[in-house]
Formats: C-alpha cells, structure tokens, sequence
C-alpha cells in the first residue's frame, strides 16, 4: 500500500501549497512582500521535502531563485519568445522561465 499512502501525501502537500501561495498572493496584494516571501518559501520547503510534481498553474505561479510569488505585471512579466516559439515569464530579479 506504498503507492496509495504516497498519493494522500502528494494531495495534501499540493492542496498545502495551494494555500500558501493563494496567501503568498493575498499578502502581496495587501501590500506585505515579506509576509509574501515568507508564504512562497514554506511551500517551496514543503515541495523540496517531499518532491512532490506540482501542477504546471502551480509550478508557474512564484520563482524558485528569489521566493516571490508571481503576479503578470506587477513581480514578472509575460512575453511572446519569437527565437524558442514559447511565451517566457520573467521575474523582477531576472530569473526567466520558458511556459
Ligand atoms: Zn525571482
């Protein structure tokens, strides 16, 4: 039963994650960055410990070098990348990622 006791794991880890990047957001909106970062780096933590796969709206909602939480227009942005045929966010400390 190693395999279904592992996927209760990953869906409540997922559904964890969720939420702390749900509040990442609602405290950035609410004009608190650290609180944010702090949000964004405990579900980080989580992913790490159980190297859970995340879904891709998941996985493309916050940076992995600097901890923040991904908003289009406000901490990255989203652009057309003619050379790879691919749309790239880009985060406010520089990291890009192909979508
Ligand atoms: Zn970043």
């Amino acid at each position: 039963m190693q395999s279904s006791r592992k996927s209760i794991i990953n869906s409540s880890v997922r559904s964890s994650i969720a939420k702390l990047l749900a509040q990442a957001r609602d405290n950035y909106s609410a004009k608190k960055p650290e609180r944010s970062n702090r949000c964004v780096k405990m579900a980080f933590e989580l992913l790490k410990k159980h190297r859970t796969r995340l879904p891709t709206e998941l996985r493309n909602s916050f940076c992995r070098k600097c901890l923040s939480v991904w908003i289009p227009g406000e901490t990255a942005t989203v652009s057309f990348d003619r050379k790879n045929d691919c749309l790239r966010i880009r985060c406010k400390c520089g990291h890009s990622k192909r979508l």
